[in-house]
């Protein structure tokens, strides 16, 4: 059995006890959630947008918006020194304060997700930057802009996002966060073309304008630490099945695809 040192995330960037028995597969899936993200988004992007981020794309052969999506969760393993650096950009902790982003302490030296993205949206659209550093800004925007709808990646930091959170999920050893990441999607084995076609049929969400990330990037954190917060998200009973997943697996597609709304709408911003 293949151990690794970190489950990769739908979402993720949190180190985690190398327990799972579904790491592999939680790998795959978790590169899915962020392929659909980017997916969703390339669907929506206005054509000066679409012509730009094709143009950074073709710089590195075959990369597309959703190839590069989960990019981010695997630089431990590429360029270590980016990854180290950018480990804290992945999520941030702020149930513990009612959800209500205090950038002091939830997001020291701009090291979360929220800053992040701001910060990388900021290097995508400077165009005095080289080809090669806005798109090394699209992959983290790309990447950011799903892991900031993962409730998961907005919530507690007592139990890192839920991932010391053991438990069952048809009988299988996880945690809380790495189910809502993969174990979710995982349990309907559907390929990337058909979960698309799953997403992009459910009610388009409202109220996704022209971004103002000085004001939305907040917001769609608290968003997403108020659902980390609703009652009956961390199961009593550390054995859950279908019925969890019936529960909640539509609150989590739902995040998916109001993250790819949300992230075509910032691209048509930053690179009209
Ligand atoms: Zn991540």
């Amino acid at each position: 059995m293949k151990i690794r040192a970190r489950i990769p995330l739908l979402f993720s960037g949190v180190a985690l006890a190398a327990c799972s028995l579904v790491s592999t597969p939680a790998f795959a899936w978790g590169a899915q959630g962020h392929r659909l993200v980017a997916r969703i988004a390339e669907t929506r992007l206005d054509p000066a947008a679409a012509a730009e981020v094709q143009r950074l794309l073709a710089t590195e052969p075959g990369a597309t918006l959703a190839s590069i999506a989960p990019w981010a969760d695997q630089l431990r393993a590429g360029d270590p020194d980016l990854g180290k650096r950018s480990a804290g950009w992945h999520y941030i902790n702020m149930a513990e304060d009612g959800c209500t982003y205090d950038p002091p302490k939830h997001c020291r030296d701009g090291d979360c997700v929220v800053e992040a993205l701001k910060t990388q949206s900021a290097r995508l659209a400077d165009r005095s930057l080289s080809d090669a550093e806005r798109l090394q800004a699209l992959k983290f925007v790309v990447h950011l802009a799903g892991d900031l709808h993962q409730p998961m990646h907005a919530g507690y930091g007592h139990d890192k996002g839920g991932n010391t959170y053991q438990l069952q999920f048809n009988e299988r050893g996880t945690n809380l966060h790495s189910l809502w990441d993969s174990g979710m999607f995982y349990a309907l084995q559907l390929d990337d073309e058909h979960y698309l076609q799953r997403l992009q049929a459910l009610p388009a969400p409202a109220g996704v304008g022209a971004p103002q990330l000085q004001r939305d990037a907040t917001r769609w954190a608290e968003q997403s630490c108020a659902i980390a917060t609703r009652p009956g998200i961390y199961p009593s009973n550390r054995k859950v099945g279908d019925a969890y997943a019936s529960t909640w697996r539509p609150v989590a597609e739902a995040q998916l695809r109001l993250a790819g709304e949300r992230l075509a709408a910032l691209l048509n911003e930053l690179l009209d």
